[in-house]
C-alpha cells in the first residue's frame, strides 16, 4: 500500500510540546502517546527531586548535579537548560535511535530547549506552544494540583508569565481550554506537518520515477 509504503520513508520530525506548568502539557503528551505509536517521548535528565508519583526512567531520569554536569561535558545532550533553579536535558542518543528507526519524538521542553533543538535539527523541529484560557486559570489549576508549596506556586506563575513571554520562538500556538479539542489540533498539526513534501522520502523517488516514465 503506498501509504503504509511512504510512512516507512518519512523522515522523522523532532516535536516539541511547551507551555508553562499547568497548561495541560503532560495530559496532552500522555494523551499523545497512547494515541499514536508513531512518536515516542524522550525522557530527560533532571537534577530536580522528583515529585510524589514520580517514577526514575518514566517521567525523568532523576540524577545528581555532578553526574548531568559529566553527561553535559561529554556532549551527551542534545539540549540542556536551568529551569526552575534545577538542570534539565535531553540525551542524545535514544532520540537519534528513535529518528534511526523511522519513530517521531515528543519532546516536553521549555522554551531554551526548544531554541537549541531548532538550532541543531532545524526543519525537523515543529514547535507547538501550549497557552492556559487565562492567567488566573492557570493559578487555580496549579492550586488543584496540589503538589507544591505555596511558594513554589508563586514561583511558577512568575515563570509561567515570562515563559509566555517566548511565544513567539514557535511554530503554532494553541489554547487549552477544552483537553480534547485541544488534543485534536495537536493531532492535526502533526498529521500535517508528517505530510510536508521535504518529509516524504519515498515519495519523492515515486514521483521522480513516475515523472521520468
Ligand atoms: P517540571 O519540573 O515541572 O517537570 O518541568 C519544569 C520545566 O522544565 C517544564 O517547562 C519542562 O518542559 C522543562 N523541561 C523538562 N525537561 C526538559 C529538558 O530536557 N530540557 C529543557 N530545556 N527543559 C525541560
Amino acid at each position: 500500500m503506498a501509504g503504509s509504503h511512504n510512512q516507512l520513508e518519512r523522515r522523522g520530525l523532532l516535536f516539541v510540546l511547551s507551555s508553562p506548568s499547568g497548561a495541560g502539557k503532560s495530559t496532552l503528551s500522555r494523551m499523545l502517546l497512547e494515541a499514536d505509536p508513531q512518536i515516542a517521548l524522550s525522557v530527560s535528565y533532571t537534577t530536580r527531586p522528583p515529585r510524589p508519583g514520580e517514577i526514575d526512567g518514566v517521567h525523568y531520569h532523576f540524577t545528581d548535579v555532578p553526574t548531568f554536569k559529566a553527561m553535559a561535558a561529554n556532549g551527551e545532550f542534545l539540549e540542556w537548560a536551568h529551569v526552575f533553579g534545577h538542570r534539565y536535558g535531553t540525551p542524545k542518543e535514544p532520540v537519534e535511535a528513535e529518528l534511526a528507526a523511522g519513530r517521531d519524538v515528543l519532546f516536553d521542553i521549555d522554551w531554551q530547549g526548544a531554541q537549541q533543538l531548532y538550532q541543531e535539527a532545524g526543519p525537523d523541529v515543529v514547535r507547538v506552544f501550549i497557552l492556559p484560557p487565562s492567567i488566573e486559570e492557570l493559578e487555580r489549576r496549579l492550586h488543584a494540583r496540589a503538589q507544591d508549596s505555596d511558594a513554589v506556586i508563586g514561583e511558577r506563575m512568575a515563570r509561567a508569565k515570562s515563559e509566555i513571554g517566548h511565544w513567539d520562538g514557535y511554530d503554532y500556538v494553541l489554547i487549552n481550554d477544552d483537553v480534547d479539542g485541544c488534543f485534536a489540533q495537536v493531532r492535526q498539526i502533526l498529521t500535517a506537518e508528517r505530510l510536508k513534501r521535504r518529509r516524504q522520502k519515498g515519495l519523492i523517488g515515486f514521483v521522480r520515477d513516475l515523472v521520468a516514465s
